[in-house]
């Protein structure tokens, strides 16, 4: 038992929720790995959201709000700290929510796609019952996807995607989103929109912004986007935690 008062509460609770999800067979061991690095940099970024992580969450939702085709995708660290906010952000969103797993086997899939169903999920796609379709014509295993969700999605919602996949994603000609801690990972460097933040505070935000620019015009959300830049963003990311300083010494 963790004791609230305990100054990385927050952070050894999410290590409860990742091993539970793990010793469920809900995530591979590299998910408890990933999830390490992650803990890391939320660590060196003050385990709170900062304001290029703000801005990058209202440009987000401002994109998601301007696509036709929009999917989240969900892997088994997603579905482990965040089912709720997944279902409650597709339906505002009128989004597909997709699993996508780098480690992909059936019954990972079916744990994955019962804990979304109880989250409230109507649909799931990405489901072993789907005949996935390959991306581009791209023959690698890490560019399947459902025929409804990813392959004709305009904007795609990759959190803590893998490198090779998010590649893929942007040769398709997507535009995507990553919520991923690292602003130096592949993912991060490859996204239209890279949110540095913990995904269990991400998500919750990103919500609030859907909801409060729901009513805006096109054209004031493509206003939104076109102030963002996510490179300059990335930047200002990176020099909050000073990486940038550790690469030139
Ligand atoms: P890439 O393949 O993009 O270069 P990587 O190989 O370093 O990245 P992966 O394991 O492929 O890492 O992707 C997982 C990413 O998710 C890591 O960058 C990690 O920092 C991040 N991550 C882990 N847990 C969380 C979390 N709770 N919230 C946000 N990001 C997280
Ligand atoms: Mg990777």
């Amino acid at each position: 038992m963790v004791e609230k008062g305990h100054p990385r509460y927050k952070s050894l609770k999410l290590r409860e929720k990742i091993l539970e999800a793990y010793h469920k067979g809900v995530l591979a061991d590299a998910g408890i790995i990933a999830h390490g690095r992650g803990e890391a940099f939320d660590y060196l970024i003050g385990e709170k959201t900062r304001k290029p992580a703000a801005r990058a969450i209202k440009a987000a939702a401002a994109l998601l709000l301007l696509a036709k085709n929009p999917v989240l995708s969900v892997n088994g660290n997603t579905a482990a700290l965040v089912p709720e906010e997944i279902v409650e952000l597709a339906r505002l969103l009128n989004a597909k929510i997709e699993i996508n797993l780098f480690h992909r086997t059936p019954k990972r899939v079916k744990l994955i796609e019962k804990i979304l169903k109880e989250a409230g999920a109507e649909e799931v796609l990405g489901t072993e019952d789907e005949k996935l379709k390959h991306l581009k014509g791209i023959k690698s295993p890490r560019a399947t996807a459902s025929p409804r969700g990813i392959y004709i999605a305009d904007v795609v919602l990759v959190p803590l995607e893998d490198g090779d996949r998010a590649e893929v994603l942007k040769k398709a000609g997507k535009a995507i989103i990553t919520v991923d801690l690292n602003p130096l990972s592949r993912t991060s460097q490859k996204a239209d929109i890279s949110i540095t933040d913990n995904i269990v505070r991400a998500i919750p935000l990103l919500i609030k912004y859907v909801k409060k620019l729901k009513d805006y015009k096109k054209d004031e959300l493509k206003k939104i986007l076109e102030g963002f830049n996510n490179k300059k963003n990335l930047e200002y990311m990176l020099r909050l935690i000073d990486l940038q300083r550790m690469r030139k010494l």
